[in-house]
């Protein structure tokens, strides 16, 4: 007798990234102690989407031409005409999940006028507070993006979580910090089992898998403490999602027929592959495993699986 995994009584969610920009980067750019003088591969640029019959939610909202004119980065289209093509309307979305307000995940949000914003206090805290007066910290945001979104707060717009939150069956967020103090990560249910997307907890592969950290970092202890925490979220290692590597687009299948190189589908079938191979780094054994809140959140993952 199998005694299946707990389960949410959720419909599994379809999870789909849009790629709306691309940038080259020195290996120093990507991993603390890379070699400025080496290639470090590019960097591109997503937002997701996750929906079922009865939600839909749109995690980060990108930047627009204007600021990737300004920071040098190749736009390839606008993160809500991206979000058309898997036909939804960025104006009648509801609810809109902010990683973290970093330029690249925040822009656009203007273009969301019938949506709430999930954000966690620390991010709203540390993008408003006494690190924003030390470039290092600060030179990802952008001032005018954060007040907007402290407007928004008045406006009761923002719904503040801290820490872990399920915001709908089987969709949660998940307080990481690191890269910034106050970063989440977002848990789906999928018909494949538990999907994280990491955002910027791991921006490349790499980072997570090969433990090199990111050099943007506001606590580097924490970012590492980060990717295991992503790793205990998910049902498997493959369905740790990181937020800005080109393999995302390799490994996972077109979300249709003309949505080649723009959207892929996260929820399905994918070929590991690339420098950066994934590594099934644990196995669901015959006893409990893996830190306190796995049982809490990945309850799939915890416990006893009898055969
Ligand atoms: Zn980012």
């Amino acid at each position: 007798m199998t005694h299946s995994p707990m389960q949410p009584e959720a419909e599994p969610f379809e999870v789909y990234a849009i790629r709306y920009a691309t940038v080259a980067r020195r290996s120093s750019e990507n991993f603390i102690g890379g070699d400025p003088h080496e290639e470090g591969g590019p960097l591109d640029y997503f937002v997701w989407l996750a929906r079922n019959a009865s939600r839909t939610f749109v995690i980060d909202t990108g930047f627009n031409a204007v600021a990737a004119g300004r920071r040098r980065r190749e736009f390839l289209r606008s993160p809500v005409a991206g979000l058309q093509l898997l036909g939804v309307d960025a104006a009648t979305v509801r609810d809109v999940v902010i990683t973290h307000l970093h330029y690249d995940h925040v822009g656009n949000f203007d273009l969301f006028p019938a949506a709430r914003f999930h954000l966690q206090d620390r991010e709203m805290a540390y993008a408003t507070g006494r690190f924003m007066a030390i470039g290092h910290f600060a030179n990802a945001y952008e001032p005018d993006e954060v007040v907007a979104m402290v407007r928004s707060v008045y406006a009761g717009r923002v719904e503040f979580h801290n820490g872990d939150a399920v915001i709908a069956p089987g969709f949660s967020v998940h307080h990481i910090g690191g890269h910034t103090d106050g970063l989440q990560a977002v848990r789906i249910w999928t018909r494949v089992g538990w999907l994280v997307l990491a955002s910027d907890a791991s921006h490349l592969y790499a980072n997570m898998n090969e433990h090199k950290p990111f050099p943007i970092v506001a606590d580097v202890m924490q970012m590492a403490e980060g990717w295991r925490k992503l790793q205990s979220l998910a049902s498997a290692p493959r369905h740790v999602i990181p937020g800005h590597d080109p393999l995302v687009m390799q490994r996972y299948p077109a979300a249709g027929p003309a949505l080649d190189g723009i959207a892929v589908r996260l929820d399905g079938p994918a070929r590991p592959g690339g420098r950066t191979g994934w590594v099934e780094q644990r196995t669901i054994t015959g006893r409990p495993h893996g830190p306190q809140d796995l049982c809490k959140f990945a309850p799939n993952r915890c416990g006893t699986v009898r055969r």
